[in-house]
């Protein structure tokens, strides 16, 4: 099949891609317009749950698309009930606002808590961030983000996001004052590359949260949803936040994400808060499908048990060729190089033939990977000893 230059050039161009177009995909398999299949272990980043075109998803699509597509959000719909319910089930929050990706989830938790502020912080405002966390591409989002270079990009900047360190608590404790009303970070910093935060820092900042009046907020957007061995990764340190936002695996693969606080926090009024497709029963059908996959005896398991042979196999990777190491939760990981040696691999890996390797590097000198949740115990081994293959390719 020719590649369609023309389509290409009436696409904005944000960003590289590389000149092929994905036809279609099955689990952890994907094809491009030649033909060629890709072991993909970027799964739309991090967002393809169950893999590309699960059963379960399309029966959602499918089934919700024959019986009604949108009522409006002006009125209840059952799948977004169902999903409310099961979410709030399975965590410490009480009450969900469904959005259409996670930087719209993330506005909904800034809005939140600046409004809880109005009402019980005399309009404390300030939420203090992480220094290189990401939080979305809106004008508040990218201001909460700390992200290098995102300070002056589009300036000015939405006030009120000072950055602290992560897992170095004396640096949040240091930006605490009078207008401070939350703290805001991931679970795990994703994008920065695959950056745990400790059980004693988010135990830390819990109690820093109590003791001055605080709201605790999790961007669990990409660290939600079992992606880490836990249906939430907050539920690992031992402790309950406030607000948590949900986006990528909720969905599958569809535009789905979700704002989750406690009761007491969930203050807005009839009006702050709202948007066309919000709770669309389209895709909170295909959010409750994979919430019941996700929730099934087992699966969490294998989550943990792909999790624990992917981070042995990267380490033996790392101790054979010399690395620095691997790190990360579930299947949220990354192997850490020894020199500025990532898109090389990358490269690489999705040039390899007959099949090829979807790898990320978002940094130069580390590789992320965020196979799909159900990746089979051979598909692991597939990859590490593909990687092993590229490596030695690379160095030659
Ligand atoms: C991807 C991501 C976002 C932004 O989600 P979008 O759906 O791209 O808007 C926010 N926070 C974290 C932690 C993410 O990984």
């Amino acid at each position: 099949m020719e590649f369609d230059r023309a389509g290409m050039n009436a696409l904005m161009d944000i960003v590289a891609r590389p000149e092929l177009v994905f036809v279609r995909g099955e689990g952890s398999w994907i094809e491009d317009h030649n033909g060629k299949r890709y072991m993909d272990f970027i799964q739309g980043w991090a967002v393809n749950s169950l893999g590309h075109c699960p059963p379960s998803v399309r029966r959602a699509l499918e089934e919700q698309a024959g019986q009604i597509i949108n009522p409006s959000p002006a009125y209840f719909n059952g799948p977004s009930m169902a999903l409310a319910k099961r979410i709030t089930g399975a965590s410490c929050f009480d009450r969900v606002f469904f959005a259409n990706s996670g930087a719209e989830a993330n506005e909904g938790a800034i809005k939140l808590a600046r409004k809880w502020g109005q009402l019980n912080r005399k309009g404390a405002y300030k939420i203090i961030t992480m220094e290189n966390s990401f939080h979305g591409r809106t004008l508040a989002t990218m201001s909460a983000s700390g992200k290098a270079g995102w300070d002056t990009l589009f300036a000015p900047q939405v006030p009120g996001f000072p950055k602290a360190v992560l897992n170095d608590l004396d640096s949040v404790k240091a930006h605490i004052d009078d207008e401070t009303v939350a703290i805001m970070l991931e679970p795990v910093l994703g994008e920065a590359g695959v950056m745990p935060a400790t059980r004693e820092f988010m135990q830390g900042l819990r109690a820093l949260a109590d003791e001055h009046g605080l709201l605790l907020i999790v961007d669990e957007v990409q660290t939600g949803f079992g992606r880490t061995g836990t249906m939430f990764a907050y539920e690992q340190s031992g402790i309950e936040p406030d607000i948590m936002t949900l986006g990528k695996g909720i969905g599958g693969g569809v535009p789905l994400a979700a704002l989750c606080a406690r009761e007491s926090v969930s203050c807005f009024a009839h009006g702050d808060q709202g948007g066309t497709y919000n709770g669309n029963p389209l895709m909170t059908a295909v959010g409750t499908a994979v919430f019941d996959e996700l929730m099934a005896d087992g699966f969490l398991e294998s989550v943990r048990q792909r999790g624990q042979q992917l981070s042995e196999g990267l380490l033996a990777l790392s101790e054979k060729w010399g690395l620095k190491g691997e790190r990360g939760s579930g299947l949220l990981r990354a192997l850490m190089l020894d020199r500025d040696e990532g898109p090389a691999i990358v490269q690489a890996a999705m040039a390899r033939t007959p099949e090829g390797l979807l790898l990320n590097a978002p940094r130069p000198n580390l590789l992320r990977f965020m196979p799909a949740l159900n990746v089979t115990e051979e598909e692991v081994a597939w990859t590490l000893a593909r990687l092993d293959e590229i490596i030695a390719q690379v160095r030659k």
